[in-house]
């Protein structure tokens, strides 16, 4: 068939709009549609000729090119051939939205490049992932620890070695869709595909399902496993274990197992980062004149710490490397931070009662004092 002027084809003047060109192709397309010419060979040769104008004069740049120099012009410019279609593939629901089966249309006539069906997805998919939340105590975030995890996985049937199939047994096509993955229910003129319920799409059912896990050819199954928790792991973060999630149906590979870290709080310390914060309890007469106290570390060791004459409440004091260990290096370690707390007494016995009275008597106590200044307080 000699080529015609991809005006000519699409019946559309030289200086047609760009929506008067896609209006005429859309309507030569559905009037061509092979499925409402079955065994037309004009109508099907009218629908490429058709859609290799509409590709060319959809396109700037090659339209610019075709009025100048014709076919010649378009050649190598992905005029027709699959890859060609960009346009049409880009336009495909502004152009035939409603119409559900031209895309294999595109496919059977153009090699492909048009939008997957449903047909020929792989049978061997790769199992689910799975999530585990494991709480572990503060120390062991710290420190690190082995925990073991009990959960419930899909693991490939041992009866059927994953196919599905009872032994001896294989696949057949299947009935319902023929093999073709997709079914077709009417609608006006129009075919509309779908993916087969009976086969999900695959096009072939199990002649014999295995009975152990019913054609899957995966069971459940409850597993064991031993998880490292490494020292100065943070709350939320996940460890991810290879291979131990669901494994795949027909025999896919296994997904991940991914240990999701909750970390319960501590009664006394509390994390930022790597550091440690605790806060101790010291008496007046310790603030007031300075002292050597023993406070907790995380090694559950305690710790000499001096306490500088006149340290008021609030007081943040530092303890090097008493902090947690870094995750990447571990003989790196954060430091802990003791904050003071001044205990003003409640109990009084009479002489200390007494003492506290000369105390202030002797300070001078002043009862019209000035507002500390925000700024000064830590
Ligand atoms: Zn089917
Ligand atoms: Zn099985």
């Amino acid at each position: 068939m000699a080529k015609r002027d991809y005006y000519e084809v699409l019946g559309v003047p030289k200086n047609a709009s760009k929506d008067d060109i896609k209006k005429a192709y859309r309507k030569l397309a559905v009037q061509n549609h092979p499925d409402r010419n079955p065994g037309d060979k004009t109508a099907e040769d009218r629908f490429k000729e058709a859609t290799e104008a509409y590709e060319v004069l959809a396109d700037d740049k090659k339209r610019q090119a075709y009025d100048q120099f014709g076919f010649a012009g378009v050649e190598g410019m992905g005029g027709a051939g699959a890859e060609g279609f960009s346009h049409v593939f880009h336009d495909f629901e502004d152009l035939f939205g409603g119409f559900g089966d031209f895309s294999s249309i595109f496919d059977s006539f153009f090699g492909g490049g048009g939008r997957r069906s449903g047909r020929g997805r792989s049978s061997v998919q790769r199992g689910a992932d799975l999530r585990y939340e494991l709480e572990i105590p503060f120390k062991d975030a710290v420190f690190g620890t082995k925990v073991e995890v009990s959960y419930s996985r899909n693991i490939s049937c041992t009866t059927c070695s994953g196919s599905g199939a009872a032994s001896g047994s294989g696949k057949k096509t299947c009935p319902t869709c023929g093999g073709a993955g997709q079914v077709r229910r009417s609608s006006g003129f129009f075919s509309i595909a779908s993916t087969c319920a009976t086969c999900s799409g695959e096009g072939y059912v199990l002649d014999n399902p295995c009975a152990t896990c019913g054609g899957s050819g995966v069971v459940k199954k409850n597993q064991v496993i031993k998880v490292t928790i490494p020292a100065g792991i943070e709350n939320g973060k996940r460890i991810s274990i290879p291979d131990q999630g669901d494994a795949g149906p027909n025999g896919g590979p296994a997904g991940d197992l991914y240990v999701v870290i909750r970390v319960a709080p501590h009664e006394y310390f509390e994390r930022n980062g790597n550091d440690v914060y605790c806060v101790v309890p010291v008496s007046f007469s310790q603030a007031a004149l300075g002292a050597e106290i023993l406070v907790p570390t995380l090694d559950e060791k305690k710790v000499r710490m001096k306490i500088p004459a006149g340290t008021q409440n609030g007081k943040i004091l530092r303890l090097k490397n008493e902090g947690v260990p870094n995750l990447h290096n571990p003989s790196r370690r954060g430091d802990m931070y003791i904050k003071v707390h001044v205990v003003v007494p409640t109990k009084l016995s009479s002489r200390a009662k007494q003492l506290l009275k000369e105390l202030g008597e002797v300070d001078g106590e002043d009862s019209t004092p000035n507002p500390i200044p925000l700024s000064q307080l830590g």
